[in-house]
């Protein structure tokens, strides 16, 4: 099913050349629930999750907009009505194909009364039956100039191993995704809450992002301190409902969002309308649908590459934002980090390296150094070409990545840092991504 995606990938690729340096996010209005359509830079498309039953027209509206009517991959987070009860219609709708989809796997978990709701077993049957199960530490091929990577499934993060206390909460079980465009970070968590967002934070395995996608809708027991202090968003969107079931956002996760420094701006899909309790809203400015029945509260975010900004837009508003001035991507950077090897560590510890730049960069004199001045040499690497990757093996010199964390610094030849990663703990044979 992969192999078919790439194929007509790159028809699509050539259709939509007039995207070029261009991601655009919707964060498609499904009231109570949530559905978000990526079209990369290359025009192919990445679903993460599909809204209630009875969605489906509104995905299929947006996509009309979007001009696509292809999903490459759908994601569904976990496994509640509001984040795939939409699915089966859009795929069952003439003229859409979705050729790749992933879930969580491990469906023997799931009561009974769920496994045999019909919403779920649409969703089997449509879509489920054939879908991968995503796991922590693995990547979606969506397009050369993005990265989509797994931070945690099933209660479990990007290196730990096998977690003593699998996950037992369908919404903390949540797949959770750090997504790149060169310089610009997203990230979406379903519904995931304190305890995994607990392990991400300890672990820093998304920092410094440009636009999270608010987990759990703004509920209470997501957006935790430890967690929003890392991810430090300069925008958030909130996939809420108008209705009073859930109270979504809470008031007080909008406070913890607003005592952030800098204060990100922060916008919803719906009003919350009722009031007296404690759900919560931020100024009606900055809110996509102020009414109940409306299905007009979609937030498209554009990420214009080249410009090194992003522009959130909805109701006939848009408020432009830079992306953050991190290093930029020009040249190498490290990819990822294997600090605990099955084998002999002096040996097989690796480090990937990518050349992230426009043109081949020779890296002899370039080195690898830890905060104790050891260094691996990267000179037997030779030239690497614009876009590839590399592995270099420890093969027993002095730098090691310990496992108990390390801060990894890569220099040029002229000593100048290109590139820096931390990392706090590691799993057997688990390399760690870096995002970068
Ligand atoms: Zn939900």
């Amino acid at each position: 099913m992969r192999r078919a995606t790439l194929l007509s990938g790159l028809f699509l690729g050539l259709a939509a050349a007039g995207h070029a340096q261009t991601l655009r996010i919707h964060h498609i209005d499904v009231d109570q629930g949530a559905a978000t359509l990526f079209v990369s830079p290359g025009g192919r498309t990445l679903l993460i999750d599909s809204g209630k039953n009875g969605h489906g027209g509104r995905l299929r509206a947006v996509m009309q907009q979007a001009g696509v009517t292809r999903i490459d991959h759908f994601v569904a987070t976990h496994y509640h009505e509001d984040h795939y009860g939409g699915i089966d219609e859009l795929r069952s709708a003439p003229q859409i194909t979705i050729a790749a989809a992933y879930d969580r796997g491990d469906k023997a978990f799931l009561p009974a009364s769920r496994r045999t709701s019909p919403t779920f077993v649409d969703y089997e049957t449509h879509v489920g039956s054939m879908a991968d199960a995503l796991t922590r530490g693995e990547t979606i091929a969506l397009d050369p100039a993005m990265t989509v990577t797994c931070i945690s499934a099933g209660g479990a993060v990007l290196g730990e191993a096998n977690p003593a206390a699998p996950g037992n909460d369908e919404n903390d079980m949540s797949i959770s995704l750090l997504i790149t465009f060169g310089r610009f970070r997203y990230f979406v968590g379903g519904d995931i809450e304190t305890p995994t967002e607990a392990k991400i934070a300890d672990r820093d395995l998304v920092m410094d992002v440009d636009v999270y996608n608010a987990d759990h809708h703004g509920a209470e027991n997501g957006s935790s301190p430890a967690f929003l202090t890392d991810l430090r968003p300069n925008a958030i969107v909130i996939s809420n409902g108008s209705r009073a079931d859930y109270r979504h956002p809470r008031q007080v996760t909008l406070d913890r969002m607003t005592g952030l420094s800098p204060r990100p701006a922060i916008f919803q899909t719906n009003k919350y309308l009722p009031t007296g309790d404690d759900g919560g809203n931020v100024a009606d400015q900055f809110i996509a649908d102020l009414e109940a029945v409306d299905a007009d509260g979609t937030i498209l975010i554009t990420v214009n590459g080249a410009a090194g900004s992003y522009a959130v837009a909805y109701r006939g508003q848009s408020h432009t934002f830079p992306i953050k001035p991190r290093a930029p991507a020009t040249s190498v950077v490290i990819a990822s980090l294997l600090p605990d090897p099955v084998g002999d560590e002096s040996i097989f510890e690796a480090v990937t390296l990518r050349n992230a730049g426009p043109s081949a960069v020779t890296l002899t004199g370039w080195v690898l150094r830890d905060a104790g001045g050891r260094v691996w040499a990267l000179g037997s690497l030779g030239t690497l070409p614009a876009g590839q990757s590399a592995t270099i093996r420890r093969n027993g010199m002095p730098l090691s990545l310990n496992n108990g964390g390390d801060e990894i610094v890569l220099l040029d030849a002229g000593g100048g840092e290109r590139d820096r990663f931390r990392y706090t703990s590691a799993q057997e044979g688990v390399p760690i991504p870096t995002g970068h």
